[in-house]
């Protein structure tokens, strides 16, 4: 038999190049998936991004592409690209666990709004990724079946809570993913694993579909190997979806060309806000280092930066650990052993509705999810919720204001992803605070709903990644990938 023709290398391609390299018949749809998988078997049993690998309909899928493109039909850009999903979205007929126990034997009966999205353009789904339990995490170590392990350092941590999703493009074990950012959990694995990751607009993307943790703050959003593929994926899965009712499209119409093709003229306009807080006390000087050196990659292409300032970060972590727990508690509840139960037969000692709990929600939920329900229940209760719930609302808005006025002054701000590189496996899993912290640079964002995007900033040969933030105004992801995608091209050197 011949051995297979030589095809690009997985570590070169990119959905662009995927794309322009499929139309001239370079290589098969097929050919590419065929070449993820046998990476995968051979790579990601070391990793662990993957839980579960959908081979045969993706193949199946990659055919179908394959044959519209020998019938010249036309194809979209995302046609044929391999992507990975986390497990948190709904794929109808597949399981789909929320890395829990509670879901273990689950399978969904619908299509996500963004996986329908996605099969509309054709993309191929390589399989679901690794989560913390529920999206509660930023190691996934969280989750009840595996960890994963960081690509560029087997001993750390990708991040999380969608690790299993940035360990996937990280590792060329997919071309890009699908990750949720609840407070953080794209953009910290982004950093943590040298990719792209965008949070975008709360709102800008339908979470129909997507098994909720703190439902004001959930976005789902796209994982890359570039900010230009970022927007690619982005300008797939944004819109109004009519089963989101908190879904939206930006004021001024749809999300247009320019996400993928900036304008650089009117780029270069923009101004950067640069704010104190995030640069204080706690951050590493390796990522103070290497985000300073991006800084001045983007100052060098004539954007100007002004100093601002985001007087109440300091409060954000303690009001999303109020908020998110609150919302946490009630949204778990549907996993009640009834609507969902793990186990599908209570068997005889099972006498009343405590023992149906004790059964699935006392042997289904981890220790993280069970802290969460616990704290938010506290938080929600009579005597408690005006100290504990309203206050933390306040503070919340305190936050989104600060990004207001801020905004008056600058288009963008600039910022790090977060004040370390990735932790050690098991360095913070005995210390929920300090796990918490890794997402103070995160957290504030997604309190005030607006859009952002890490990206790697210049590291030393052989250190590990570290990220910076580009922040934007609501529904603006068009100014912050524009700068992403004008950096992109200075560093990349294309
Ligand atoms: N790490 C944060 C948490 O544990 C963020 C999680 C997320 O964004 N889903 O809540």
């Amino acid at each position: 038999m011949n051995a297979p023709a030589p095809m690009t290398s997985l570590h070169e391609l990119t959905i662009k190049t995927f794309h322009e390299g499929l139309l001239a018949k370079k290589f098969s749809a097929l050919e590419i998936t065929q070449a993820f998988f046998r990476r995968i078997r051979e790579q990601d049993r070391t990793i662990g991004a993957y839980l579960a690998l959908h081979e045969e309909q993706a193949a199946m899928d990659a055919e179908r592409v394959d044959v519209a493109l020998a019938k010249d039909e036309p194809l979209g850009m995302l046609a044929g690209a391999p992507l990975a999903i986390k497990d948190l979205l709904l794929m109808k007929g597949e399981r789909t666990t929320a890395g829990s126990k509670i879901l273990e034997h689950y399978t969904a009966s619908y299509d996500a709004g963004v996986i329908a999205r996605l099969k509309a353009e054709q993309a191929i789904f390589l399989g679901k990724t690794n989560l913390d339990e529920f999206a509660m995490g930023s190691s996934t170590e969280n989750s009840a079946f595996q960890i994963t392990r960081n690509p560029h350092d087997p001993e750390r941590v990708p991040g999380g809570s969608s690790g299993g999703s940035a360990a996937a493009v990280a590792a060329h074990l997919a071309l890009g993913a699908l990750g949720t950012d609840t407070g953080g959990s794209i953009r910290e694995p982004a950093a943590f694993c040298g990719v792209v990751g965008l949070k975008p607009t709360y709102g800008a993307v339908s979470r129909s579909g997507l098994i909720a943790l703190a439902s004001s703050l959930d976005q789902i959003g796209p994982f890359a190997a570039t900010v230009e593929d970022a927007a690619i994926l982005f300008r797939a899965i944004a819109g109004k979806d009519p089963l989101d009712a908190t879904s939206a499209d930006p004021p001024d119409g749809g999300y247009g060309d320019e996400l993928v093709h900036p304008d650089f003229e009117r780029v270069r306009k923009l101004v950067v806000g640069v704010p104190e807080e995030y640069f204080g006390a706690g951050v590493e000087e390796d990522v103070l280092r290497s985000v300073e050196q991006a800084r001045k990659t983007i100052e060098s292409l004539k954007i100007s930066f002004k100093k601002v300032s985001l007087p109440h970060t300091k409060y954000a972590v303690a009001a999303y650990y109020i908020i998110l727990p609150a919302e946490v508690s009630a949204n778990l509840a549907r996993f009640d052993g009834i609507r969902y139960s793990r186990i599908p037969d209570l068997g005889p000692h099972v006498k009343n509705l405590r023992d149906i709990y004790v059964r699935s929600r006392g042997k289904g939920f981890g220790a993280e999810a069970k802290r969460r329900i616990i704290l938010g229940t506290f938080v929600l209760s009579s005597g408690y919720y005006d100290a504990y719930y309203a206050k933390a609302q306040q503070v919340r808005a305190l936050i989104r204001n600060d990004f207001v006025e801020a905004f008056k002054e600058v288009d963008v701000i600039f910022a790090p992803v977060t004040p370390t590189p990735a932790f050690k496996i098991g360095e913070k899993t005995a210390d929920p605070l300090a796990m918490y912290l890794s997402d103070i640079f995160t957290i504030p964002a997604n309190l005030a709903g607006v859009p952002a995007v890490a990206i790697p900033a210049p590291t030393p040969e052989g250190a590990l990644p570290v990220g910076f933030q580009l922040i934007g105004k609501p529904f603006r992801e068009a100014d912050i990938l524009g700068i992403g995608q004008y950096y992109e091209r200075i560093v990349r050197g294309s």
